[in-house]
């Protein structure tokens, strides 16, 4: 491809570098605003994940010391990153990932419905278990059960295979 003017091509680090900088941190800080706004609207109606959202915004603004220290008590264990509002696991846990991601009730249903579905129907243990391994939800049981119960064909093979879908324990 021809090289021309204006395509990047001829792009080099500007003499001005400071008046830049200035210009990429408004950017990123209008990125980050809108990035906990998306996560507000998101969380509004759950109010453990949307006080971490609140608590991360304030660390990144200028409130008071007390304040502050609050702020980072909530969001202790948690994180932003790429949109997605992340729980980092302690590490002396036995999730094998870092960090896994915090979506709402909703969201965990669908998961959990996929899981089942793609995964030879499998019953609450095994897919609590999946689950766990990435994501961070309240009520993840609770999910995991109407996900269960949505399943037509679980339920057209009778009230006994769902009874032991909900209920067996593999351990
Ligand atoms: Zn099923």
């Amino acid at each position: 491809m021809p090289k021309s003017e204006g395509d990047g091509s001829r792009w080099t680090v500007s003499e001005d570098w400071e008046t830049q900088r200035g210009i990429v941190n408004d950017l990123f800080a209008v990125e980050t605003n809108l990035e906990l706004a998306a996560l507000r609207e998101h969380f509004a109606n759950k109010l453990l994940f949307l006080e971490v959202v609140e608590a991360i915004g304030n660390l990144k603004t200028n409130t008071s010391d007390r304040d502050k220290k609050r702020a980072q008590h909530r969001a202790e264990g948690y994180h932003i990153n790429n949109g997605h509002l992340w729980c980092i696991q302690p590490s002396k846990s036995l999730a094998s990932r870092p960090r896994v991601k915090c979506v709402t009730q909703e969201e965990a249903i669908a998961l959990a419905e996929e899981e089942h579905k793609t995964n030879r129907h499998w019953g609450r243990d095994l897919v609590k278990l999946k689950l766990m391994d990435t994501i961070c939800s309240p009520w993840l049981d609770q999910s995991i059960w109407q996900a269960l119960l949505k399943c037509v064909q679980c339920k057209n093979f009778g009230s006994m295979h769902l009874h032991s879908l909900l209920y067996l324990i593999m351990w």
